[in-house]
């Protein structure tokens, strides 16, 4: 049966070398995308034989962030499965069994080499400049398998011309061909070997990895064809690049623990979208997609093979798009974390018509404090911002101190529903002879002292005629004094 007729299995396959970046993440999803959209399964593995690389509590970090994306694993680590285990470093002697059938088959054997005989002969290699081939240096006649060395593959050097699903046809020569090891001296089978046989294995029909791993692809359909075994569908993701294009994604550039971005106030679902459309679109100029819609849409054949460019402004744009598009009493669940402590005490009522207002203004859920504290606790006056507004700056300090008795005037008989707020505030600019720039900037100013509010009749509404009230006298005295 051909490979695309068998039900759809994927899996991510990452080493617990530390917290998840944005490009692995990816992988999972894109990975994840495809088994979603097919009925199939997507599976977990850890692959944990490099143990001089392993950090402590990457796997926990690996399920916590995929939790968090929502993207769910059907088999694999944590949950188990009929292929289990999924932690390479239980399964040694599924991979000893494959390596001694390669070595009955002639297709393995010991390396007998020390490392300063290697050494050597690398050296020589570079001396008479010619790449250096271990095949070069192997012994025919040692198909054993001595345990306290490695094993290694004994290959068939030829050229290769393969499909990858998403950079299309590539060709390798046979000098890229080699012995490479299967089995380290410390017993742990390497990355090329037993990611094949899990593959294998585990029935995985799609493989999708980063562009790192495709010079070794043809080691690996080399090891297929000693093993007699069907290679999945391949399909390389481009790097995720810098901003400016120039190098790989890297601390500097903004790749950051993604579970980090759950605390600084992103919505999954705006990673997700971002994360979809690093390097994926569906061909129209569509930018906001939900996760069932990249489930419905999302293939492989539109993942473009040049490197994606990591724009964390957009991921910020994003999340303002997610936040709007949520109803307020989801967001009220998200933002739990969120509120400035002094809302703590503040009632439930109370902070659903703040969150009201300003979700259309939050770009993160970390954002809340910044535009909400006013609400809760008493701003501190900043006449600097006075002076430094632009529409302000023009008014002495008279022409201010008038606006400010008449507002307090006016907004002391308004009904406090926002409707009658804004009438008075009309009414207001009548008998001013004001500009709505310049009259509602003053009132905004002294409610709130914050750099930006929201519409200011609802703010004015929420905040009830009292603290309306005792904000303007305060901001009157002040003026005052300066007026003096
Ligand atoms: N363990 C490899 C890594 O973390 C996975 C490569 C693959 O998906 O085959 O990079």
């Amino acid at each position: 049966m051909n490979k695309t007729q068998l039900p759809i299995r994927t899996r991510f396959a990452p080493s617990p070398t530390g917290v998840m970046h944005v490009g692995g993440v990816r992988t999972a999803l894109f990975s994840w995308l495809i088994a979603q959209k097919n009925n199939g399964i997507f599976i977990l593995r850890i692959e944990d034989t490099d143990k001089v690389r392993e950090v402590e509590g990457s796997i926990e970090q690996i399920e916590k962030s995929l939790k968090w994306l929502g993207i769910n694993w059907q088999e694999g680590i944590g949950i188990g499965g009929p292929n289990a285990p999924y932690l390479q470093s239980k399964r040694l002697d599924i991979y000893k069994k494959w390596a001694n059938q390669l070595v009955e088959n002639g297709r393995a054997y010991t390396d007998p080499y020390s490392k300063e005989e290697l050494e050597e002969f690398r050296n020589q290699a570079k001396a008479d400049k010619i790449p250096f081939l271990y095949r070069n240096h192997r012994r025919e006649s040692v198909n054993t398998w001595a345990e306290s060395k490695p094993l290694r593959f004994k290959s068939d050097p030829k050229p290769y011309r393969w499909n990858d699903a998403v950079m299309g046809e590539l060709s390798t020569g046979p000098e890229v061909i080699d012995d490479f090891i299967l089995i380290k001296s410390d017993g742990y089978p390497t990355y090329n070997f037993c990611h094949v046989i899990d593959d294998m294995m585990m029935g995985i029909t799609h493989v999708l990895r980063s562009q790192e791993f495709i010079s070794s692809t043809p080691k690996f359909l080399n090891l297929y064809e000693a093993l007699n075994i069907q290679r999945p569908i391949l399909a390389t993701l481009p790097y995720v690049m810098s901003i400016d294009g120039q190098k790989k994604l890297g601390k500097r550039d903004g790749a950051k623990d993604i579970l980090q971005y759950a605390k600084e106030g992103y919505l999954p679902e705006a990673m997700i979208n971002f994360l979809a459309t690093l390097g994926w679109n569906d061909g129209t100029e569509q930018e906001i997609f939900s996760v069932d819609e990249l489930i419905q849409k999302f293939s492989l054949d539109r993942i473009q093979k040049s490197p994606a460019r990591f724009d964390e402004k957009r991921l910020l744009w994003l999340n303002g798009q997610w936040i709007r598009r949520l109803s307020l009493d989801e967001l009220y669940r998200r933002v739990h974390d969120f509120w400035p402590e002094s809302a703590k005490q503040a009632s439930e009522k109370y902070k659903m018509q703040i969150l009201g207002l300003v979700q259309d203004r939050l770009k993160t859920m970390a954002d809340l404090p910044i535009l909400t504290s006013y609400f809760f606790d008493e701003p501190k006056p900043n006449w600097d911002m006075v002076e430094k507004d632009k529409y302000l700056s023009k008014l002495n300090i008279g022409e201010i101190m008038g606006l400010l008795k008449s507002a307090q005037i006016a907004l002391s008989s308004s009904n406090n529903d926002a409707k009658s707020i804004q009438q008075n505030l009309n009414t207001l600019l009548e008998t001013t002879g004001q500009k709505p720039a310049v009259l509602f900037s003053i009132i905004r100013l002294v409610i709130s002292w914050a750099p930006f509010s929201p519409a200011l009749n609802e703010t004015l509404s929420i905040l009830g005629p009292e603290k309306v009230n005792s904000r303007l006298k305060l901001a009157i005295d002040i003026a005052t004094q300066i007026s003096r």
